[in-house]
């Protein structure tokens, strides 16, 4: 029997007003049905907020520290169910346990950097230019905030808003991505366990156009923290326009590493295995394009199509298994599109290139692990997103070709450069247009302590991660006492 989930509002667990629901399903086995969800609407996200604001007034005011001690606990509680959330997650979403247990790590890691934050929440004081007055700026929480997120991280990327917005005193309404309402919700209860406060964390379950809209809309809700696609988040960003919400948007990326003649050549392969086909090329971070120096091009394409063909599909909690399923059936036939157009284009596919079938794959959305050589930086496969286990291979001459083409790009997430010539690695550091470049490591593997975003059209400026997300999830407010007993006028008594 499938499990009927609910929403959770206001502290009480809830079906949609319209009675309505959907259903979620095991991407690796679409026979198995993980459960049905409430198809919600502006009604019950209305519901939320208001819950939201209503409980605003009082976690506003809980010492930050009591509100880490509470981050502390829902840590702990991940730990001792981190096997169980890791293998709901793999049946809803499909990346193998080993990743979906290291997601649900990296929900505990911003567990207990929000404890942390909890005792520290710097502001600053400074001198003030006037005798007998003292000035500080502080932290204080903003309000409601709206989180949207999407599938592909669906513990780790809830986790990175909503612990730091609420460690801050603001109060959630979330919506998580209808492929993975399972994971979240259990995120959800969790929180609960460990004592947040009835209204301080609401989910609502739905669509995108449905919940989502209402929630940039609402005017009651006072900042978004938004997690998907680029072509989302600019829509995002014009309808919370309307109410001059805070808006932080992690959008998409067409990430790409550099192979130099002097790399470490099997530390390379293995980085681009890992970047490429890791979570089946369905991460923001992906390694999509590959820049391998023509000096080493023929021996690196020949060990690298071999290792990429003894890759084994399939469900990812079977043991082995390397690369799981796609999300779903629009997912696989957008994958397979670019394929197709790569071909049209006159890029050489020399391995993949469709549906994987055989023992275990026929009732999941496998494809198979695809190359592409021969491409130009004005191939559509060379330019968009595709969000699946494609990779593209460019050949270039030198380092200055190998950068100009890895920034020729919308997009400025995730970088990588192998080689082993410190200048070459100090160049890169420097000129590689990216959030977050890695020297010697494949463009995935963040961790929770350190800023995580891009530039470009993957994202609006913000970041989430280490100390920069609670920028982000507080306002300053700058305070000054005069304690002169007398009116002075800055800027006209003392000068
Ligand atoms: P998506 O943009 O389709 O959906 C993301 C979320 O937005 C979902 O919850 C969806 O229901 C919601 N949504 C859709 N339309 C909406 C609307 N009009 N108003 C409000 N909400 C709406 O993305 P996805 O398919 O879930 O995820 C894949 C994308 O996410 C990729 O582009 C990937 O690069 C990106 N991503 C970025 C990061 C990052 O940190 N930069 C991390 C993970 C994924």
């Amino acid at each position: 029997m499938a499990t009927k989930y609910q929403n959770f509002i206001n502290g009480k667990w809830v079906d949609a007003k319209s009675g309505e629901t959907f259903e979620n399903r095991n991407p690796a086995n679409w026979n198995e049905l993980i459960g049905t969800f409430p198809k919600s609407g502006k009604e019950d996200v209305d519901e939320a907020v208001k819950a939201a604001r209503k409980a605003y007034e009082k976690w506003r005011l809980v010492p930050a520290p009591e509100r880490g001690d509470i981050m502390k606990k829902a840590g702990d509680i991940m730990v001792s169910r981190k096997r169980e959330l890791a293998e709901l997650m793999t049946r809803e979403m499909g990346k193998v346990l080993a990743e979906t247990m290291g997601d649900v790590q990296e929900g505990i890691d911003t567990a207990y950097y929000a404890f942390g934050e909890g005792r520290r929440l710097f502001g600053k004081t400074v001198p003030s230019e006037l005798r007998d007055k003292f000035a500080m700026a502080m932290r204080v929480p903003i309000g409601v905030a709206g989180m949207i997120t999407p599938w592909n991280f669906p513990m780790a990327i809830p986790t990175w808003k909503i612990f730091p917005a609420l460690l801050c005193g603001n109060t959630v309404v979330f919506k998580p991505a209808s492929d993975t309402p399972a994971t979240a919700t259990e995120f959800v209860k969790i929180l609960v366990e460990a004592g947040v406060p009835e209204g301080a964390v609401n989910i609502v379950h739905g669509g995108g156009g449905a919940v989502g809209n209402a929630i940039t809309e609402h005017p009651d809700i006072d900042l978004i923290g938004f997690t998907g696609s680029s072509d989302i988040g600019k829509k995002i960003s014009a309808s919370a326009a309307g109410t001059l919400k805070r808006v932080s948007l992690e959008l998409g990326g067409k990430n790409a590493q550099i192979v130099m003649d002097d790399a470490d050549l099997k530390l390379a392969l293995d980085g681009v295995l890992w970047g490429a086909f890791g979570t089946t090329g369905q991460r923001c971070t992906a390694t999509s394009r590959l820049l391998v120096h023509e000096k080493v091009y023929d021996k690196f394409m020949s060990d690298l199509i071999e290792r990429t063909k003894q890759l084994k599909l399939g469900d990812g909690l079977k043991k082995d298994v390397e690369v799981g399923p796609l999300i779903n059936e629009g997912q696989r036939k957008s994958v397979h599109s670019y394929v197709e157009i790569g071909q049209k284009e006159g890029a050489k596919m020399l391995t993949g290139g469709d549906s994987a079938t055989g023992d275990g794959l026929s009732d999941g959305w496998f494809y198979q692990p695809t190359i592409f050589t021969d491409v130009t930086a004005d191939m559509r496969i060379a330019k968009e997103e595709i969000f699946g286990p494609v990779l593209s291979i460019i050949k270039i001459k030198s380092l200055e070709e190998g950068i100009k083409t890895l920034n020729d790009s919308i997009y400025g997430l995730s970088s990588s450069i192998y080689t082993q010539d410190v200048n070459n690695a100090f160049k890169a550091m420097r000129d590689m247009e990216a959030g977050i470049s890695y020297i010697n490591g494949p463009t995935i593997g963040a961790e929770c302590h350190m800023p995580f975003g891009g530039v470009k059209e993957t994202g609006n400026g913000h970041r989430e991660g280490g100390w920069a997300v609670y920028e982000f999830y507080s306002e300053w407010k700058s305070v000054y006492v005069d304690f002169s007993g007398k009116l002075q006028r800055a800027q006209i008594d003392n000068y």
